[in-house]
């Protein structure tokens, strides 16, 4: 997997102060989207063990606290991102306790394949569905369009 923007430190994506990631790879192609450089799987930057290792030390350092981290993209369901998402969100959870996890995704709850399943069902939120121009709406909070929808999981 490959990113291209890791945020120490974000009061934007998602509540509170929060670490949070930017995947490269999406492929739902959503006309108006902000992020169309993240599309191509292979653009950014490789996402090693020090980056995996960076994430967990950030959560887990006291003099910045983090509610917790952000996955966003691109799209951190895309299937080929999923190994790696899959390794990155059980370590949150071993070691970050108290940490939540959000993740936003293109793919809506109810077509998830089951390795897509495998993720969600470690994360507490997700946003789902594909960024829908004529129902955008800059008012939104933690989502660009109204057919989106936040889901409370865990
Ligand atoms: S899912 Fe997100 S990153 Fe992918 S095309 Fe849609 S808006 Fe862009």
């Amino acid at each position: 997997m490959n990113y291209h923007q890791y945020y120490q430190t974000d009061v934007i994506n998602g509540p509170g102060t929060r670490a949070t990631l930017f995947v490269s790879g999406c492929e739902h192609q959503c006309r108006g989207c902000y992020n169309q450089s993240t599309w191509n799987a292979c653009s950014g930057h490789e996402f090693d063990e020090q980056m995996q290792q960076r994430i967990i030390d950030d959560l887990n350092d006291d003099r910045i606290k983090r509610r917790g981290l952000s996955l966003s993209g691109g799209d951190p369901l895309f299937p080929a991102n999923l190994m790696a998402i899959l390794a990155l969100v059980k370590r949150v959870n071993a070691e970050c306790p108290g940490k939540d996890i959000w993740l936003w995704t293109g793919y809506t709850l109810a077509s998830l394949s089951p390795e897509q399943q495998q993720v969600v069902d470690l994360v507490n939120v997700v946003v789902d569905g594909k960024f829908e121009q004529a129902l955008a709406d800059p008012s939104l909070v933690f989502k660009g369009s109204s057919n989106q929808q936040i889901h409370y999981l865990r």
